[in-house]
């Protein structure tokens, strides 16, 4: 009889994670370089005699270091086991009215697995043809927005202005812009938070500063916000953060030359990479973020996704209505470019 309340989902499907050394694994928008090396370096040292002991349950040194490096307060800081859970634990929170909740029907993947999984009513927005948001389409009544920016996988970015609007139109509920690939050239909401206090920013360690494995998320917000979610997350578990993660996650974003030159060097191989797949007369998206929407020439998304990982190169391809005839690959090394773009020119 159990099996007749066995609470049933269709789970995310994560890119996959090949193994091997001569893998390129351009699939899942992680960084190709490390993490700066005061996180190496407090590995390195970490006591193993402090994980006797529970970690910190409201992740004080963490969460101050977040505040600190964006001028607000600890109050304003809500950290989860990336940005994943942090999203998961603000639909909870949050995401309780009758009324649908709003996002666009090409975004990350993952919003609808969550309001499947929370029984949340949702109505996704059609993306105009250019695969650009209409920002109308947010005026109506609503559950609660969420909204990526830049959008994945397209890359495309829209300015504040663009989500103040949003935010005007929408005062009677939760607003939440997942900023996970920001850093790589959109610009960020937080400015708008002292002006709206229900809007959520979230971030993420696991793309701009290459920290995908530790798996560090937060969410910025109002301090009425940030204490709501507190009260969920601990009436749920109490200590997600491990004390290695906090020790990591303090020391990631220290050093403010090595995290810019990251962004340079990630931003720089985009710039390359799409130049390169114009030449090959691929329809190319403007990315803001650490990755490339294209649409191949010559062949099908599907056999060139296929093809490609025939020669190791792991690139992700969306077996979804819209998007079934395009490609999202993510920034690698300038070597991985080149040998993704010789492996096209050769397939093609
Ligand atoms: N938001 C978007 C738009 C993403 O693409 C991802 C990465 N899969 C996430 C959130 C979650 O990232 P993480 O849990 O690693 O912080």
């Amino acid at each position: 009889m159990w099996r007749e309340y066995v609470r049933e989902v269709t789970p995310y499907t994560p890119g996959e994670q090949p193994g091997g050394a001569d893998v390129i694994k351009l699939n899942t928008n992680e960084n190709p370089y490390p993490p700066c090396s005061g996180v190496a370096r407090a590995l390195k040292e970490f006591d193993c005699e402090a994980l006797r002991r529970y970690p910190d349950p409201a992740v004080s040194k963490l969460r101050g270091a977040i505040a600190s490096y964006h001028n607000l307060d600890m109050g304003n800081v809500f950290v989860g086991v990336g940005s994943d859970d942090v999203i998961a634990m603000c639909y909870m929170t949050f995401f309780n009215s009758d009324k649908p909740i709003l996002f666009p029907d090409i975004t990350y993947s993952f919003y609808d697995v969550w309001a499947d999984e929370f029984k949340v009513p949702f109505t996704v927005k059609a993306l105009n043809d250019d695969f650009r948001i209409n920002k109308s389409d947010y005026y109506v009544e609503n559950g609660g927005v969420i909204i990526p920016n830049p959008n994945a996988p397209t890359g495309i970015a829209e300015p504040v202005e663009f989500f103040e609007d949003i935010l005007n139109h929408n005062r009677d509920s939760i607003v939440i812009i997942d900023e996970a690939y920001v850093d790589f050239g959109a610009s960020s909401c937080i400015e708008l938070l002292s002006k709206y206090d229900n809007l959520i920013v979230v971030r993420t360690f696991s793309k701009s500063r290459s920290m995908a494995g530790s798996r560090i998320g937060y969410a910025l917000a109002s301090e009425e916000i940030i204490t709501a979610l507190h009260n969920v997350k601990y009436s749920y578990n109490s200590y997600t953060m491990d004390s290695v993660t906090i020790k990591l996650g303090v020391e990631a974003i220290k050093d403010e030359k090595y995290f810019r030159d990251n962004l340079d060097k990630v931003i720089c191989t985009r710039n390359w990479t799409r130049d390169r797949l114009n030449e090959l007369g691929f329809q190319v998206f403007d990315s803001s973020a650490n990755f490339l929407f294209v649409k191949p020439s010559g062949i099908s998304a599907k056999a060139l996704f296929e093809k490609l990982k025939e020669r190791n190169i792991y690139v992700r391809y969306f077996n979804k209505p819209r998007i079934d005839n395009y490609l999202r690959i993510s920034i690698g090394t300038d070597s991985e470019m080149q040998a993704l773009i010789e492996a096209i020119a050769e397939i093609i």
